[in-house]
């Protein structure tokens, strides 16, 4: 496969894993989440990169291009994310209505390891063979098949999954030159201990343009304090807040796709604006404003574990 990875972080193989097969969704997730599993016809975003996820939830698919092509080289397209277990179907549906196919998927990413993203990833990888690479603080989750911190709640569980290549925290970044886009891992730890954010540079006409798919720096179900979630997750988010502020890229996209507005924006695209994803500024808004969200539920954690 040609995939160039950076040497800047290191690479460790896991092995010796057995996949549970026994696993069963705890609950109906078309009643708990229906938008999450309803099907949404795949698109191009920008570029070679398209939207294969379902309605609420972003599955990403970074295409390598016919024209990158040498005779005889195989091709080698990413998926980023797994939506949830047991509708895996629509996301391969998607990527066949595109004209793609599942069997030339060969590397699988994901933002973060529960079990919305993640869920599905077992089932995408025997579908597709591919190679799973994951952030190091996600591996004990994906593996496990919990969301970290909640090993025994069942109604976070997913699918365990077995990742082949892990990306060093300290490291940070790896860098795939794929069908002329250039993908770049950000650790961007706190919603998850593994938190990955990633950065796709893409070609539309003549211009390149720099997609960021982030991961979420929302608190949601996590504990920060009493205990925490995971030891030193509150430094996680703070670092994260800190590493983030310069960033401005031309595309924001995240897993969740009401973030960025997807279906109005796609609405605009279809219509005729070619560049409807381009929203500059976008992204600044967005962490400024989980910023102060993160700072406010710190403060209310920390008053009601006073009061126990
Ligand atoms: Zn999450």
């Amino acid at each position: 496969m040609r995939i160039f990875l950076a040497a800047i972080f290191s690479m460790v193989t896991v092995s010796a894993f057995a996949e549970d097969e026994s696993w069963k969704a705890p609950f109906d997730y078309a009643v708990a989440f229906p938008e999450m599993v309803a099907p949404f016809e795949p698109f191009r975003v920008i570029g070679n990169l398209y939207y294969v996820g379902t309605e609420g939830l972003a599955v990403y698919l970074i295409t390598d291009k016919p024209s990158h092509f040498r005779e005889g080289e195989e091709r080698a397209h990413i998926l980023i994310d797994g939506g949830l277990p047991g509708y895996e179907h629509i996301i391969i549906d998607n990527i066949a209505k595109l004209g793609f196919n599942i069997k030339d998927v060969k590397i699988l990413l994901n933002t973060h390891a529960h079990f919305d993203h993640s869920g599905g990833l077992a089932v995408l990888k025997e579908a597709s063979g591919a190679e799973l690479i994951a952030a190091e603080g996600d591996v004990s989750a994906l593996e496990g098949g919990f969301y970290l911190g909640h090993e025994d709640n069942e109604n976070f569980s997913a699918p365990q999954v077995a990742v082949d290549t892990t990306i060093s925290v300290s490291g940070d970044y790896l860098i795939f030159p794929i069908g002329g886009a250039f993908l770049t891992a950000q650790h961007t730890p706190g919603h998850s201990r593994g938190c990955t954010s990633w950065q796709v540079r893409v070609k539309e006409g003549a211009k390149h343009y720099d997609a960021l798919i982030f991961c979420s720096a929302t608190v949601a179900a996590n504990s920060l304090v009493n205990p925490p979630q995971y030891e030193g997750i509150v430094d996680d988010y703070r670092t994260t807040f800190e590493k983030t502020k310069d960033w401005d890229p031309d595309i924001f996209l995240a897993n969740h796709p009401e973030v960025f507005h997807m279906k109005e924006t796609r609405e605009k695209q279809k219509a005729g604006d070619t560049l409807a994803f381009v929203n500059r500024g976008a992204f600044q808004k967005y962490i400024a404003e989980k910023e102060r969200a993160f700072e406010r539920a710190l403060a209310e954690q920390k008053a009601e574990s006073k009061n126990d």
